[in-house]
């Protein structure tokens, strides 16, 4: 696509605002709007400046200038808008004319070329599976109740299983949510219509239904893709998402544990390699019929997980989603059934071409460029190195993890148990990523620094309201 097309698409859709988009370090979409009587095709090639100062993990105030140039194939129609308005992805750059380097969809483009550069495949793809929850938006209905539960209503949901009085209606039970017809499942059609907004983007829909969580857990899963189509989908997808859901007075939530007791909202990432037509993952007769190159990449994702959980759960608030018994992973080990594993393998209903692996750790808490680049640079340091998953202490498990005996479940490895472990496994492992250029050092410290101060301090610091449930009265 030129300048000329999106011209063409501002005139043929009476297009009045066109709007410039960006993503900063830790993941939000950030816009200034153009009139589109303004726009014309220099602009549209040499881009706009924009104050970079105030972009979270951008540059400081002594040096701001920057440019963001649009990405054309990436032009949407955005319905959320009063008047017709066009969005642009764009990409960063330095008023010199270079990309920056510091922009998250800039290195999901050097992952893909460094993946090219080795030989090993010429594409990857990334299928994410996004949960979220629904929730009622107290500022539209105060009577409504909102995700933060009181510690007594916590503990009674946590003995009970609910925190309601009688059933005089169709609620659904603990844990019910996965997944009864309507009425019970009061989200079908606002799930309905965050489908049909996503189809209308463009994007691939491939299912969507009620999570197992009780207070209105969804899923909507769309078609896999190469790396950085695939962020720019996630971001897209999270916007409409969150859109659609305030039409309806309600607030859509990508945070991974938002409710005490109950299951948590993953991305799962499925991934392949193909070189050429050719898939690479596929073996027919090895375990689950992976191939040795899937092997070592799943050897290379376990091997460096804590550091890759820097990227691919960055928040204080993931840690408490990766805990038994709610669906999410806890073993750094890869398995054909196992849900407490890390990587399961897919086996039902699997050809050549869809061989894949689903890394079950990630959430939405990620910036999808940078937690895709950093699976897939995990994943080629191990078939470069031929890392042999088995030998590593990585499985296959396909029993429960929790009837092995004592001696058994020693030698399995666990996810970091907090962010500030992963942190630091970033800050102690972190070669792989350098490689071919992906990532930069400056990149890496700034994120542990930046995420450090503003996430990991600042919980730390505060009183804690399950604190005031056991110290109070001490
Ligand atoms: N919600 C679960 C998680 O936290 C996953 C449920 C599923 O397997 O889809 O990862
Ligand atoms: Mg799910
Ligand atoms: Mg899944």
């Amino acid at each position: 696509m030129t300048a000329r097309d999106i011209l063409e698409l501002i005139k043929q859709h009476n297009v009045e605002m066109v709007d410039f988009r960006i993503v900063d370090v830790p993941g939000r979409q950030h816009h200034v709007t153009i009139p589109a009587s303004e726009v014309d095709e220099d602009m549209l090639n040499n881009g706009i400046a924009f104050d970079g100062s105030s972009i979270q993990g951008f540059r400081g105030i002594e040096e701001s200038d920057m440019v963001m140039r649009p990405v054309f194939e990436t032009a949407y129609l955005d319905p959320f808008m009063a008047v017709p308005t066009l969005a642009l992805a764009c990409n960063v750059f330095e008023p010199n004319g270079n990309r920056y380097e510091r922009d998250p969809r800039y290195i999901a483009e050097k992952a893909e070329a460094y993946l090219v550069a080795t030989g090993i495949a010429d594409k990857a793809f990334f299928g994410p599976e996004l949960e979220f929850f629904i929730f009622d938006d107290v500022r539209y209905d105060s009577s409504a109740h909102s995700a933060f539960y009181s510690i007594d209503s916590i503990e009674a949901m946590w003995n009970t299983g609910r925190d309601e009085g009688p059933n005089l209606g169709y609620k659904v039970k603990n844990k019910g949510g996965y997944f009864p017809v309507p009425p019970t499942d009061t989200q079908q059609d606002i799930r309905t219509e965050m489908v049909q907004e996503l189809i209308r983007a463009g994007i691939r829909v491939e299912r969507h239904h009620h999570e197992v969580a009780t207070a209105g857990q969804a899923e909507i899963n769309f078609r896999f893709n190469t790396l950085t189509k695939t962020a720019d989908t996630v971001m897209l997808y999270k916007y409409i998402v969150r859109n659609v859901a305030r039409k309806y007075g309600k607030i859509a939530t990508f945070m991974p544990k938002p409710i005490f007791g109950d299951n948590g909202s993953g991305m799962h990432v499925h991934q392949s390699l193909f070189k050429g037509d050719q898939p690479l993952f596929y073996k027919e007769g090895g375990y689950g019929n992976l191939s040795d190159v899937a092997l070592h990449y799943i050897a290379g994702i376990l091997e460096h997980a804590p550091a890759i959980l820097a990227f691919s759960n960055p928040s204080t608030n993931s840690y408490k989603r990766l805990v038994p018994g709610y669906e999410a992973p806890v073993n750094l080990v890869f398995s054909k059934g196992n849900r407490s594993a890390a990587i399961r393998v897919p086996v039902a209903t699997v050809t050549p071409k869809s061989a894949r692996i689903e890394f079950r750790t990630p959430d939405s808490t990620s910036n999808p460029y940078l937690a895709f680049a950093a699976m897939l640079m995990a994943g080629l340091d191990g078939i470069r190195r031929k890392l042999d998953p088995t030998a590593l202490g990585y499985g296959p498990v396909d029993k429960n993890i929790y009837e092995l005996d004592a001696e058994a479940k020693r030698n399995i490895k666990s996810v970091p148990g907090s962010f500030e472990e992963s942190l630091a496994a970033l800050e102690a492992d972190h070669e792989f990523l350098l490689e071919g250029g992906v990532f930069t050092k400056d990149f890496i410290y700034n994120w542990i620094e930046l995420k450090r101060s503003t996430e990991v301090q600042p919980m730390h610091l505060r009183p804690h309201p399950y604190e005031f449930h056991l110290y109070l009265d001490l």
